[in-house]
């Protein structure tokens, strides 16, 4: 099968005008398959949102090449790919706290272009979908953390992403209601055959993907690799 992600030699330098230049990636290569479940772990400051936001293309790259779904990140309109390719999804949820549940979710499809009553019904669809459809009027300061987080995995759904990337989604969470967002994780992989990404600090959480991934001084490595080092 295709890989979804394609990244080789993948460089992210910030220049910092009054001071040293920070390189944070330093030669990256990863490969991911359709339907996969990624963690990629690592100190903090090693660079992991760094990469999420180069492959959701918030961030620019320096050197080095990202496809994504065979799309040459340096080439193709970022504003389409962002919209249609990849959806993030962020440890303190990002929703807009003046709209309601649904008006959060259906906001995104708003920017395409379909009519409300569409992006209202499919909003609606994906609130069910995580088990929120009773919230649907609801406001974020009137939600818990768990279900703020529900309500931005909709909201990441609604342009039909391919790929998932998640930032720290269960930082703010305690450890059951993290486990109940991983797990609808891998439900939402199976049934939509999407690709998830997820930053975590939490080696149990890591655990219940597919494959571990450490970013340590600019590369990845697999978690077996700095195990032997050990
Ligand atoms: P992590 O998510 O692993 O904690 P980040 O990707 O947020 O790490 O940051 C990696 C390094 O890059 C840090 O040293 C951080 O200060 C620096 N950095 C991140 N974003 C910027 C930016 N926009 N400008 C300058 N430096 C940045
Ligand atoms: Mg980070």
């Amino acid at each position: 099968m295709e890989d979804i992600i394609e990244v080789t030699n993948l460089y992210k330098t910030f220049e910092i005008p009054r001071g040293d230049d920070i390189e944070v990636l330093k030669g990256i290569t990863l490969k991911v398959k359709p339907g996969e479940f990624v963690a990629i772990m690592g100190p903090s400051g090693s660079g992991k949102s760094t990469l999420l936001n180069i492959l959701s293309s918030i961030e620019d790259i320096t050197m080095g090449t990202v496809l994504i779904d065979g799309e040459d990140l340096s080439t193709v309109n970022l504003v389409e790919t962002r919209r249609h390719k990849s959806s993030i999804i962020y440890q303190d949820f990002n929703l807009l706290d003046y709209l309601t549940a649904l008006e959060n979710v259906m906001f995104p499809m708003m920017l395409t272009g379909i009519s409300e009553k569409k992006a209202k019904e499919k909003a609606q669809e994906l609130l069910e979908r995580v088990q929120l459809a009773h919230r649907s009027e609801h406001i974020p300061d009137d939600l818990s953390g768990g279900e703020k987080q529900r309500v931005a995995i909709a909201r990441a759904l609604a342009n039909d992403p391919k790929i998932l990337l998640a930032d720290e989604p269960t930082g703010n969470l305690d450890t059951q209601t993290g486990d109940t967002i991983i797990e609808l994780f891998r439900e939402i992989i199976t049934e939509k055959k999407i690709t998830v990404i997820i930053v975590t600090h939490d080696i149990q959480v890591a655990k219940q993907t597919d494959r571990i991934l450490i970013l340590r001084e600019g590369t990845l490595h697999r978690e077996d690799e700095i195990l032997e080092e050990l």
